[in-house]
């Protein structure tokens, strides 16, 4: 269970439910007034290496930006929700990228403000829209926190239209598993080899973890995908791979490998992923391989077309062979 060091809190969280229950929750812990979470001048001037140790914070706000970005994945619209920045420490976190050192835990308390525009959205449009709730935190660990996962599943499983989706790198899936959701959500879980979760996945559960919990939200009605995310082409990544599939192929229920489908992300990355990584993690590997890596971008680096185009026709390849009858919904 995830203790903070300090809560870094605004003032108004007091103002809503949840933001009472979480100081009521860690009562114990010390506290810092701040006026804007978007903003916390001591976490700015922290030096790289003390990245790790930031993330042992928890920031507690209040959402002002609630703009839909339209996405055409899995979902229609990429939506900003009940948190962002996670306790874990993967080293090519996008979240990193993004919101470079304060790419810690925050939680935003104004749940009901921001399930309601999610629902009054889906009710309006002619099509069955689906809303990706989970693009900048991870919400099944999220909902350890703030129990935020069971109380949006149970206020929006009778609403009239629309999907929710979230993809997760964690196991804590229990809490789900009762819930009644009428096939409103869609569970992507997200995997990569183990050798991978090890060197790189810091703070994230374990591949079997992962597996096990796949099969366990199946077994409770929910609808599944696989992120094969984000694919990192060390030396030797085809023969990780494979075992990677072989293994899902094996473990994966049969309900699960019924409809499954599948997502492949390449990896993506960044100066600045390499300057806080060579600082706040020393002795792991390093993720930028200027051999097989290239720019796009200002300071931000993908993998060359020609590694890019290996890696499709192997995924292509070996999930028809595996999982002959799934769905990927896309290579990229
Ligand atoms: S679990 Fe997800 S949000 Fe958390 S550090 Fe890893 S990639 Fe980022």
């Amino acid at each position: 269970m995830f203790k903070p060091n300090a809560i870094y809190y605004e003032k108004n969280i007091e103002n809503y439910i949840l933001g009472q229950e979480l100081m009521k929750k860690y009562e114990d812990v010390p506290k810092i007034e701040i006026d804007n979470h978007n903003n916390i001048e001591e976490m700015r001037k922290k030096e790289n290496k003390e990245f790790a140790i930031m993330k042992k914070n928890l920031i507690i706000g209040v959402r002002k930006t609630h703009k839909f970005v339209e996405n055409h994945k899995v979902s229609d619209y990429l939506v900003p929700y009940t948190s962002s920045g996670c306790t874990a420490s993967c080293m090519y976190c996008y979240l990193v990228c993004n919101y470079n050192k304060c790419a810690y835990l925050r939680l935003f308390v104004n749940r009901e403000e921001m399930l309601d525009k999610i629902i009054k959205t889906a009710e309006k449009s002619d099509k069955d829209l689906t809303f990706e709730i989970g693009s900048n935190s991870d919400l099944v660990l999220e909902n350890t926190i703030t129990n935020n996962l069971v109380w949006t599943i149970n206020n929006f499983k009778d609403t009239n239209k629309g999907k929710l989706t979230f993809p997760t790198k964690f196991d804590m899936v229990d809490d789900l598993l009762p819930l009644e959701h009428k096939g409103k959500i869609i569970v992507r879980m997200s995997v990569n080899p183990e050798e991978i979760i090890d060197k790189v996945e810091f703070g994230t559960s374990r591949l079997d973890g992962r597996i096990n919990a796949i099969n366990k939200l199946k077994d409770a009605g929910y609808e599944i995908g696989i992120l094969i995310a984000p694919v990192i082409f060390l030396e030797n990544w085809k023969e990780l791979y494979l075992e990677l599939i072989k293994k899902l192929e094996a473990e994966l229920s049969n309900e699960v490998k019924k409809d499954v489908f599948f997502e492949v992300i390449f990896m993506t990355y960044s100066y600045i992923h390499t300057k806080i990584n060579e600082e706040a993690f020393p002795n792991a590997i390093n993720l930028y391989n200027k051999d097989i890596m290239t720019g796009r971008g200002k300071g931000k680096y993908w993998y060359k077309e020609e590694i890019r185009k290996q890696g499709k026709e192997f995924f292509r390849e070996n999930l028809k062979k595996y999982f002959k009858d799934n769905k990927i919904i896309y290579i990229v």
